[in-house]
């Protein structure tokens, strides 16, 4: 079984880590420049992008990470996770650096203040979610969506209905996944188990 870490500075990553267990995967939880060696793939957690970009220079993460997803490391970004993968952020804090590796622009906390969190079932194909398969409830908990997107760039999921209907929430580029919702939470294993796959065809 692949090995996958969780990044475990700040926010959501037991959730991962037990989503990545219920899909068969060996885990890790990483808070230190070591602990990125002997990976298969990482994730990302929801959390507060500001906090985890702190932590990651702080504890000297941000270059080694962005070195290995560089040289080609498979990396899912949930929520926070989607900000930080993004090489640029709008309405984020001043001096907010992100890890980068996706060609997307990001806003942060888009869907604004009144909706602080809510739920939506998703049309993703490339996630497993047809009209035929049982639907795909997504949790958004004060998310980002994808402003805009480069031609590398598959749209995985968009929001359907509702003032933000047609939004990008879920994208991949190469080795790179993002949602702005929260799998681990709402304990659909489709999205991590999207990700396993795209790790071992990477291994
Ligand atoms: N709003 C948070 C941020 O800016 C993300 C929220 C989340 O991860 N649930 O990082």
């Amino acid at each position: 079984a692949p090995v996958i870490g969780v990044l475990a500075l700040q926010g959501d990553f037991r959730e991962h880590l037990s989503a990545l267990e219920r899909c068969g995967t060996r885990t890790v939880g990483v808070r230190r420049p070591s602990e990125l060696a002997d990976l298969d793939g990482l994730v990302v957690p929801g959390g507060e992008s500001t906090t985890i970009d702190k932590l990651l220079r702080r504890f000297d993460l941000m270059a080694p990470l962005r070195e290995r997803i560089a040289s080609g490391l498979p990396v899912y970004g949930s929520c926070a996770g989607m900000i930080l993968l993004a090489d640029r952020i709008l309405d984020g804090i001043e001096g907010q650096q992100t890890i980068g590796g996706l060609d997307v622009t990001v806003r942060r906390n888009a869907f604004g203040r009144q909706v602080d969190s809510f739920e939506e079932d998703l049309h993703a194909p490339a996630l497993g979610a047809t009209p035929s398969d049982p639907p795909m409830r997504a949790v958004f908990i004060r998310a980002p969506w994808v402003e805009t997107a480069g031609d590398a760039v598959e749209v995985l999921a968009t929001v359907s209905t509702g003032p933000a209907a047609g939004r990008i929430v879920a994208v991949r580029q190469g080795a790179l996944m993002a949602t702005a919702f929260h799998p681990e939470i709402s304990g659909d294993a489709r999205v991590h188990r999207a990700f396993v796959d795209l790790v071992e065809a990477h291994r």
